[in-house]
């Protein structure tokens, strides 16, 4: 039996190993952390589009039942007048990523999928159609394919072509935080999103009464931004932003990168998917589910195609132009959001929300 090894046990690792083992390959997870949840601080929304490519796999219920509902979207502008009241396409659902991660890998290893933890890949080579993949820790591994799912900083990426572009910097730091203050009103929508005059914020209220919350800022640098920096940014809005901030004890901040556009996605023995092939900017709230979206068509090529290279080839160009589209309007967005087509939710990006994967369809 084909055995692949999937560098990274992040979003698209799980997802990519659930549908792999669908497709009659034997994956194992190979993952550069001790654990799989390093930056515990952020959250985030898997889509309708992501929930579906979930639900190929049969992977959508635990993710499902640990998130809450993103049902609507309420878009203000700085002075607190309503824009848009844009609806979600159902199924789309927030939850932190630790607990995303933390439901995969359950999922995964009910499943029987092996994941290592502390194995960092260093470096591949492939000869005679076998593939050895060794790690920082000095082990080392064979295979007879090797999927890069090891997120924007990848690894693989570089393997695969030496000459791949590094990550670009957004321009945005993003600030996220939770608080349980009830000092403010709490948004009537799922969502609430504010293009606000210095910067973006937007707000959801969890079952449990907790405020979440996230700020993209130009201009500043995460080493250096803090929670006064944000306030202050903030504060010539006429919503109840400022005060979210004012009122978070601890904040993530983070810069934004993405990867416009990556030559090339694979060889003969190698493949990329997620944010290794394709990382776009948060500002469309899609990254998580294009990921989910490649593990899924990457698998089903594979079970379709015999021929090794074809199938990476074929996998590439059905999913090369929907993410790049992707990349490139959510950089188009970047922090001075059109103020009525905010991402995510508009009308005008049903595109992305209503994509179908049948698990059944043969992939010619
Ligand atoms: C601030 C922020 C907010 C976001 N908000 C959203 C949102 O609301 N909705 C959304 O859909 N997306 C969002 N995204 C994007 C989303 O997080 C990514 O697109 C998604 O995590 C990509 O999944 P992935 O599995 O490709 O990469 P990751 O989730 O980054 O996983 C990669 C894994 O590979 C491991 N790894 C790395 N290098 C190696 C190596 N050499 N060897 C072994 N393992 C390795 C890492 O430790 C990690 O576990 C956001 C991103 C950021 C930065």
């Amino acid at each position: 039996m084909t055995k692949a090894l999937i560098i990274g046990g992040g979003i698209a690792g799980a997802v990519t190993a659930m549908a792999l083992q669908k497709a009659g390959i034997t994956p194992v997870i190979c993952e550069a952390y001790d654990t799989g949840a390093d930056d515990i601080g952020a959250f985030l929304t898997i889509m309708r589009n992501g929930t579906n490519a979930l639900r190929a796999v049969e992977a959508h219920q635990p993710v499902i039942d640990a998130g809450f509902p993103a049902t609507d979207i309420e878009v203000l502008d700085g002075t607190g007048t309503r824009l848009a009241l844009n609806p979600m396409r159902s199924d789309a659902h927030t939850l932190r990523r630790s607990v995303l991660y933390r439901v995969l890998h359950d999922e995964a290893g009910r499943r029987g999928i092996p994941l290592h933890h502390g194995k960092r890949l260093v470096s591949a080579s492939t000869v005679d159609g076998v593939t050895l993949a060794e790690f920082a820790d000095g082990s080392a591994a064979e295979c007879d394919l090797l999927i890069g799912a090891d997120g924007i900083h990848s690894a693989v990426r570089g393997l695969i072509d030496p000459g791949a572009p590094a990550p670009r910097f957004t321009g945005l730091t993003i600030a996220y935080g939770y608080t349980r203050a009830t000092s403010f009103q709490p948004s009537a929508s799922a969502y609430r999103m504010i293009a606000g005059h210095k910067a973006f914020f937007g707000y959801t209220t969890a079952p449990d009464g907790e405020t979440w919350w996230f700020s993209r800022a130009p201009e500043l640098d995460s080493t250096t931004a803090t929670k006064q920096h944000f306030i202050d940014l903030l504060a010539e809005d006429d919503t109840p932003s400022a005060e979210i901030v004012r009122s978070t004890d601890d904040l993530f901040i983070t810069n934004a990168f993405d990867v416009p556009e990556t030559a090339h996605w694979h060889n003969d023995s190698m493949a990329l998917v997620g944010d290794a092939a394709h990382a776009a900017s948060p500002a469309a709230g899609q990254g998580a589910s294009m990921a989910l979206e490649d593990s899924v068509i990457l698998a089903m090529c594979l079970r379709d195609i015999a021929d090794r290279r074809a199938a990476f080839e074929k996998y590439t160009e059905i999913r090369r132009p929907r993410v790049e589209r992707l990349v490139a309007e959510s950089a188009a967005l970047g922090n001075t959001q059109n103020r009525r087509t905010v991402m995510p939710g508009s009308p005008e990006r049903h595109w992305l929300y209503d994509h179908e994967i049948d698990w059944a369809e043969r992939i010619a």
